[in-house]
């Protein structure tokens, strides 16, 4: 399974455009995919349509996901991550007048092989990578659509592993979402790109903000003398960011896991009947120039310290990895990425 190499590069187009400037990364949508857009604002007019995102574990589904809803129409596109509403439904179990609401609702709702008792204990005993009933997640997707008003939907964590999906074929029908066009959209992601985005990341204490000591630093960068670590500083309470336990193992902790997303991409992958749209993260280093502009490679960042004046001098360079067939590429940020979904979502819609 190769996904192909997706062209941005447009011969006409010279200039370059800083992409993690929000106003210039608007200015490169519109130059980029600017009659795309519009086709699918119209389309959204009277019409919504339903996506599964499959991809690994920190394959970037929330962040495309996300810059695509702001770029074409925040009003009339959701994110739907199944895991922050099953978290939801669990806080709700523990509020007396919600848990009677949502056991009523269920009562109603739910079918399954476990008793429904059985089937809400599952929910209550998970941990992170337990896995719950699909007839349960079913049943409480439906329920958080159905208190939505229609709009196009990103659905993010189901299905999530081979039997669901199965059951994500005839999903729009059951949440009656039955003339509405369904998409899958498989992400491919070397694995190198997101070891260093995990063993990388560090958040603010505070506000939770998460960047990327290689990859997304702050504006600001501290240095420790005693310890000769740089670290970065959060834009927004400026102070130091740490790294959350676990993270400088980097992938070892979730090998599992992306086995099993990779077998879930490879079968939604051989998939007939329902649209397929392919994003690619990585670019051999040898095509690059045909196919991307350098501005849309993802730098990475070093730091050296410079004792006279007391400052972090900041180095910056083309990231490069290896992908999972070993050959040396560059990883593409998200805009890049998200002006491929545009593309092929038009041409999916068929508008
Ligand atoms: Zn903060």
């Amino acid at each position: 399974m190769r996904f192909p190499i997706f062209k941005t590069k447009i011969k006409k187009i010279t200039r370059k455009f800083n992409l993690t400037d929000p106003k210039e990364r608007k200015a490169y949508f519109e130059l980029k995919a600017g009659a795309e857009i519009k086709k699918i604002r119209n389309y959204l007019k009277h019409n919504t349509f339903i996506v599964y995102l499959l991809g690994k574990k920190n394959s970037g589904k929330g962040t495309y996901s996300k810059m695509f809803g702001e770029i074409v129409d925040p009003e009339k596109i959701e994110h739907f991550s199944i895991g922050d509403k099953i978290r939801e439904v669990d806080k709700g179990f523990r509020n007396k007048e919600k848990k009677k609401e949502l056991i009523t609702f269920l009562e109603k709702t739910y079918r399954g092989f476990l008793t429904l008792n059985q089937a809400i204990s599952s929910l209550k005993r998970r941990n992170t990578e337990g896995l719950l009933p699909t007839e349960l997640i079913l049943a409480l997707v439906k329920r958080e659509i159905s208190k939505r008003k229609k709009k196009a939907l990103f659905i993010d964590g189901f299905p999530r592993d081979l039997d669901q999906i199965s059951y994500s074929l005839f999903f729009r029908d059951l949440i009656d979402y039955r003339d509405d066009p369904d998409i899958f959209i498989l992400i491919d992601v070397p694995e190198a790109v997101i070891n260093e985005r995990i063993k990388w990341r560090r958040i603010c204490p505070f506000c939770q903000t998460s960047r990327n000591l290689k990859l997304l630093p702050t504006s600001k960068i501290g240095y420790d003398q005693k310890s000769k670590e740089f670290y970065l500083i959060c834009d927004n309470c400026r102070v130091k960011m740490v790294q959350k336990e676990g993270d400088g193992l980097g992938i070892k902790p979730i090998r599992e896991r992306l086995k099993m997303d990779k077998k879930l991409i490879e079968k939604a992958f051989s998939l007939y009947g329902i649209p397929k749209i392919l994003l690619r993260n990585s670019v051999p280093v040898k095509a690059a120039p045909k196919y991307v502009d350098d501005y849309e490679i993802t730098p990475e960042y070093s730091y050296q310290w410079e004792a006279e004046t007391k400052k972090v001098k900041i180095i910056e360079k083309p990231w490069r990895i290896f992908d999972d067939e070993g050959i040396l590429s560059y990883s593409l940020l998200p805009p890049a990425i998200v002006v491929s979904l545009i593309k092929q979502m038009v041409e999916v819609l068929k508008l």
